[in-house]
């Protein structure tokens, strides 16, 4: 089929579920923000773990074996979240959640807030925010039945620490080995089952269990469209895969 039949078919999926409550779930992954500069994780040139250990610099053991480096990763990559702007892509969801409330269930597994930038500030959001902070440990003031001791409050250093006890600040993000979000899980897990039509943005399918929504989704009847510029684990789970960019598609899909 055509770009253009293909991108027809799409939008008389999207008329449909327009009609509905909750028609839409849009899952997006780090591909969502890579027009808008920062780096995927597993495009084979530019990801970051092309270049880094994704257990060193993205698990709890990591951190508690070299925090310094840890938290110098997530600092830079921090930065590099704050430098950055939604782009057309995003902009393109928010117009559409405005024009249609109640429609679209936006689920990210993005770190960053550019979803949230561009306007849609409920999106659920499986993977945290890395501009959060948390503490590593419950803070030893706690454990005693003590007023509860805010990350605020740490000690500037690379990462702060709590004066009292030691206990270090971490990033709010989840990492290898953690549990999601349960309300956010929840709440993604319904969306799944009950739209019409679920379209997974740019993401590679690799991570679970928001991998499995598109699953979950078709299983339910929804149709699955899959936008990627590169072949994903989940094409094969879509009834239609889009070969294009978020910042270049999206807006002519949600137009
Ligand atoms: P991933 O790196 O595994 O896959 C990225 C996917 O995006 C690839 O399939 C790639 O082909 C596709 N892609 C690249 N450029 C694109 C574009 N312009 N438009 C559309 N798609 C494009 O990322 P993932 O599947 O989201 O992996 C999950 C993990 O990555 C999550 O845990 C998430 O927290 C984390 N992550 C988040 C960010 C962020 O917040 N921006 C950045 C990197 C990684």
């Amino acid at each position: 089929m055509e770009d253009g039949s293909k991108q027809a078919e799409v939008r008389s999926w999207l008329a449909a579920a327009v009609r509905q409550r909750a028609g839409l779930c849009v899952l997006t992954g780090a591909g969502m923000s890579a027009e808008s500069g920062i780096p995927t994780f597993r495009d084979a040139l530019t990801g970051y773990w092309a270049q880094f250990d994704p257990m060193a610099l993205a698990s709890e053991p990591g951190f508690r074996t070299h925090p310094q480096r840890v938290w110098d990763w997530y600092a830079e990559r921090r930065a590099g979240v704050r430098a950055a702007e939604p782009h057309a892509g995003h902009r393109a969801l928010a117009d559409f959640a405005r024009r249609h409330p109640g429609v679209l269930t936006l689920v990210t597994q993005n770190v960053d807030d550019l979803h949230q930038r561009a306007g849609n500030v409920d999106t659920l959001r499986l993977h945290g925010d890395i501009l959060d902070d948390l503490w590593l440990d419950p803070c030893a003031r706690q454990v005693r039945g003590g007023k509860v001791c805010d990350p605020a409050w740490a000690e500037a250093g690379c990462p702060p620490a709590c004066r009292e006890c030691g206990n270090l600040v971490r990033p709010g993000v989840v990492w290898f080995g953690e549990h999601l979000p349960l309300r956010a899980l929840d709440a993604a897990q319904r969306a799944a089952g009950q739209c019409a039509l679920m379209l997974v943005v740019g993401t590679s399918g690799a991570v679970w269990p928001a991998a499995g929504l598109a699953g979950q989704a078709r299983a339910a009847g929804a149709k699955v469209v899959v936008l990627n510029p590169a072949p994903s684990e989940l094409d094969g789970t879509a009834h239609l895969v889009l070969r294009g960019t978020a910042a270049c598609t999206l807006p002519a899909l949600l137009a």
